[in-house]
């Protein structure tokens, strides 16, 4: 998948910019390789369409080519495919919060289940597992080893009785004895079938989980899609472990999972090991399943460097006097683009230190206030503010739906700007001499 889309990635290189053709044929390719890593079709349908909206038309970043630029699209849109952010597990408001782990046979529920326990324990929590499996011939010895090892307490009441009943007893153990979370390690088939499905559901319906866990294993590619559409159609399932990503296992599956399901996957198994679960992390995900770390990491210095062109820019028309607001409305672009705008000052030599530049924290909805007053001026009052008089100023804020009390304090916020950094960067520092005498 790497190569493919190297591939596709190099043949973009070095064109001009993001026209309808390029990104069509960057994206056919794409689409090739998602099928390829086992991406669901519709997902894959889905994200190219999406993808192809985005980049299209979209500006290159000076220092990226069209194919990084593209690439960069992809891993942003594959993340945000993943869910964006990291999903925290959820905690009961009273405890003990309870855990149960639901999935076919072999997919690592138990594994897990003690895998669990040892990040909980970490944290200095008392767990209790509950063995809920009563058909796998030495499940309930399984998960006692792990509590052995783990210094965890196991409640087990044999293969003889009822899982509901056997959960219900180890909650109320647990509420006993204040052992929290509980985690209930239960029964999985070869394939999903009704009666298993009942089992679950009674389970749920019992004890009323405060996560349902899906675990599947990503080393069965697109049945681990299936496994999780038919799981979260009967079970009320709110995320997903997502094991043995330790092998090469293709990552299409957690992004198509995501993407049928709509639940959040929560952890990664990665390797047998009690230790080897982590938190799951969509963006890095989405840069494994494009197989592209060196060339995201090139990106990210490209990016970098610009950022470090366009402050020495705006540094040397600050200090030739030449900043406009023309200027300024290219800073909340690239603001927008970039994160805080403390972020970009910091660029600025000097100026990251200067206290008044904390008073410049603008939101969102600030900075959709400036970029319109700014657009309502004519190109004259944006390179010469001075002219604008009262009525001026009444005119844009008119045009810009603000007031003229906000256009009043965007002027003078520009002037004082402008003064401040015109100080730090330099033209009114003293210059050393040599020639000064004592
Ligand atoms: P269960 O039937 O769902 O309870 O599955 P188990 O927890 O018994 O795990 C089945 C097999 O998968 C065992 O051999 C585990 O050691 C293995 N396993 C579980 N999780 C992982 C993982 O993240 N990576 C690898 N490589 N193996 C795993
Ligand atoms: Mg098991």
């Amino acid at each position: 998948l790497a190569e493919k889309l190297q591939d596709t990635f190099a043949k973009l290189k070095g064109k001009g910019k993001l026209n309808e053709k390029d990104v069509k044929s960057a994206l056919r390719e794409v689409k090739m390789s998602l099928l390829e890593a086992d991406v669901n079709y519709k997902v894959v349908k889905k994200f190219v369409n999406k993808v192809e909206e985005r980049a299209i038309g979209q500006e290159v970043m000076d220092s990226l080519t069209p194919g990084q630029q593209v690439i960069k699209i992809v891993n942003e849109e594959l993340t945000d495919l993943m869910g964006g952010e990291r999903s925290e597990l959820t905690s009961a408001d009273s405890p003990p919060s309870i855990y149960m782990l639901v999935g076919l046979q072999g997919s690592g529920k138990t594994t897990s289940t003690g895998k669990l326990a040892r990040q909980f324990k970490e944290k200095g929590k008392e767990p209790l597992l509950v063995a809920a499996d009563v058909y796998r011939p030495a499940a309930i010895k399984q998960l006692q080893v792990l509590g052995e090892r783990l210094d965890v307490e196991v409640f087990q009441m044999g293969d003889q009785n009822d899982p509901v009943d056997i959960v219900k007893a180890g909650l109320a153990r647990a509420e006993k004895e204040k052992l929290d979370p509980v985690i209930i390690d239960t029964a999985g088939r070869l394939h999903i079938d009704e009666e298993l499905m009942q089992e679950l559901q009674d389970i749920q319906e019992a004890i009323n989980p405060t996560e349902t866990l899906l675990v599947v294993d990503a080393m069965t590619g697109q049945d681990a899609v299936n496994v999780a559409d038919n799981f979260s159609e009967k079970l009320d399932i709110s995320g997903m472990i997502m094991t043995k990503l330790d092998g090469d296992a293709r990552g299409g599956a957690a992004l198509s999972i995501r993407e049928v399901t709509g639940k959040p996957i929560k952890f990664a198994g990665m390797g047998e090991k009690l230790d080897q679960m982590e938190p799951f992390h969509p963006d890095r995900m989405a840069s494994r399943i494009l197989g592209m770390g060196d060339v995201l990491s090139l990106i990210e210095k490209a990016e970098k460097s610009i950022d470090k062109e366009k402050a020495k820019d705006l540094e040397r028309k600050l200090r030739e006097d030449s900043f406009t607001f023309e200027d300024f409305l290219d800073q909340l672009d690239q603001v927008r683009n970039m994160g805080p705008i403390s972020d970009l000052m910091g660029m600025i030599p000097g100026a990251g230190k200067a206290k008044q530049l904390k008073n410049m924290q603008l939101d969102d909805s600030e900075l959709d206030r400036i970029e319109a007053i700014i657009s309502s001026m004519t190109p004259e009052e944006r390179r010469n503010p001075k002219v604008i008089n009262g009525s001026r100023r009444r005119r844009i804020a008119n045009g810009s739906g603000t007031s003229i009390q906000e256009v009043n304090r965007l002027l003078k916020q520009f002037k004082q700007t402008k003064k401040m950094m015109k100080q730090l960067s330099g033209k009114g520092g003293k210059k050393k001499s040599g020639f000064n005498l004592p």
